[in-house]
């Protein structure tokens, strides 16, 4: 049974939430230092994202390995809900329900944020809390900016290939209307 009381857990939660700033600082530093650029928790767009990158059309997401239930399984048996715990995310045995809903319904709200952005075009990176230990930390700063300097590449190369065409025929056609004397007065 859960001995605390809803206040006490609520209180006990936002302590143990506040505390997972700190990868968010790490990567907003690594990403400043390798010349990106980004508004912080953007109010407007679903799920608020932690790093918002208007030029790369991208949010970062920094979620902590316990509360977003990082590489945890869900298995349905009998209309019930089971868990399997990660390296990442270890569900308490005390109050193990209230937990596996607790993180299920974090997990599903993910999801549907980053739906819900993908739609609005926007692309959506997740870094997770383990990638940044002292020992992984530069090699994920570095991918994540390889990933954002792909999207931009690509991005791009859409609208070259799109526009400078059009901009062509624009020309060749007032060209021709001038040959054809149509701007004669
Ligand atoms: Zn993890």
């Amino acid at each position: 049974m859960d001995k605390l009381t809803p206040q006490q857990r609520h209180k006990n939660m936002a302590a143990i939430r506040s505390k997972d700033t700190k990868p968010e600082m790490i990567v907003r530093r690594g990403l400043w230092k390798r010349g990106f650029r980004y508004r912080l928790n953007h109010k407007r767009l679903p799920g608020h994202p932690d790093l918002v990158l208007r030029k790369y059309r991208t949010c970062i997401f920094v979620n902590g390995c316990f509360w977003h239930g990082h590489q945890v399984q869900f298995i349905m048996q009998n209309s019930q809900c089971i868990i399997e715990s990660s390296e990442c995310c270890k569900i308490p045995k005390t109050n193990r329900e209230f937990w596996v809903n607790k993180i299920r319904r974090n997990k599903e709200r993910d999801s549907e944020e980053q739906r819900k952005l993908a739609e609005m075009g926007w692309h959506c990176i997740t870094v997770w809390e383990c990638e940044l230990k002292p020992s992984k930390r530069e090699e994920t700063l570095d991918s994540i900016a390889f990933t954002l300097n792909h999207i931009w590449l690509q991005d791009h190369h859409a609208k070259i290939v799109q526009y400078p065409s059009m901009d062509e025929d624009d020309i060749q056609m007032s060209m021709a209307a001038e040959e054809d004397g149509e701007y004669r007065t």
